[in-house]
């Protein structure tokens, strides 16, 4: 199916969680948000993972994000069902769940969570660890990747969790955030999992983004120097994004496109 990062995770690592996680958590995933509070038949989760392209990320507000932000929840949620359905045909009872699970971002602003957390599945299954801006961080992509998941009744084997906490903790998603939202870090302990962002200002400025066709924000998954996929896009020199005169021509390719398909 051509997925490129996929994740199997035992609906009981939610029950009782791996000790080798990446991250220390300081309260753990409340029980209505485990899989079996939602699907009691739940043997293993799936999780599947598809990227957004960095250089398109780096328009970023731009229709040209915001297409791609489209693209990308579409395929999750066609290949998410299939895969349920591919399981159903065999015999093992399977649901997908959707990429998003919510209405509105109004809806966001009142209640900022969804009833299922794609990112701690991806966690839990291996795929990756926190990093400061709340977004899990794979080698692969860093944080330019964005998740569902399949709760099925077939017992799989889970994948390893290696423990690795991927986030250098540069601060770069920090100092670039436009609205603050994410927390300075809480003390130089490496292992201490991050404070929660600000998701209600988060959602604000989506929000605010939507109206002129250029959400979601994106900055802090465009700035993270975590992925292989900067080497692919020969974007390792993070100087990309400062003011330097050697990097005008992305500059100018940026500014381009955020002139146009959307509302100043
Ligand atoms: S998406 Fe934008 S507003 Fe939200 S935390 Fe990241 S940089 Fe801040
Ligand atoms: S930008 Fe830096 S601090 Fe933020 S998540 Fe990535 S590695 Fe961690």
């Amino acid at each position: 199916m051509r997925i490129p990062l996929v994740g199997f995770a035992g609906a009981d690592r939610w029950e009782n969680p791996p000790l080798n996680l990446p991250n220390n958590f300081k309260n753990w995933i409340p029980t209505e948000f485990w899989p079996r509070s939602i699907y009691p038949e739940t043997e293993t989760v799936i999780v599947i993972g598809l990227p957004v392209q960095l250089p398109i990320v780096e328009t970023a507000p731009s229709i040209f994000y915001h297409e791609l932000y489209k693209t990308v929840n579409s395929l999750l949620d066609l290949k998410a069902y299939e895969l349920s359905e591919i399981l159903n045909q065999k015999g093992f009872a399977s649901i997908y769940i959707p990429r998003d699970g919510y209405g509105d971002i109004d809806i966001l602003l009142k209640n900022p969570l969804t009833f299922f957390s794609h990112r701690h599945a991806a966690y839990l299954s291996g795929l990756g660890s926190f990093g400061q801006n709340n977004v899990i961080l794979t080698p692969e992509y860093g944080p330019r990747v964005r998740f569902t998941s399949i709760f099925t009744s077939a017992v799989i084997e889970s994948d390893p969790i290696h423990g690795d906490d991927l986030c250098t903790r540069c601060l770069r998603c920090i100092d670039e955030c436009p609205v603050n939202a994410i927390p300075p870090l809480p003390s130089s302990d490496k292992n201490v999992f991050p404070e929660i962002i600000d998701k209600i200002s988060c959602a604000k400025r989506s929000k605010s983004l939507r109206e002129k066709y250029t959400s979601p924000c994106g900055i802090c998954i465009k700035v993270c120097p975590i992925g292989k996929d900067r080497k692919l896009f020969s974007r390792e020199n993070m100087d990309i994004y400062n003011s330097s005169e050697r990097f005008k021509k992305y500059k100018n390719a940026w500014n381009h496109v955020k002139s146009y398909g959307g509302h100043e």
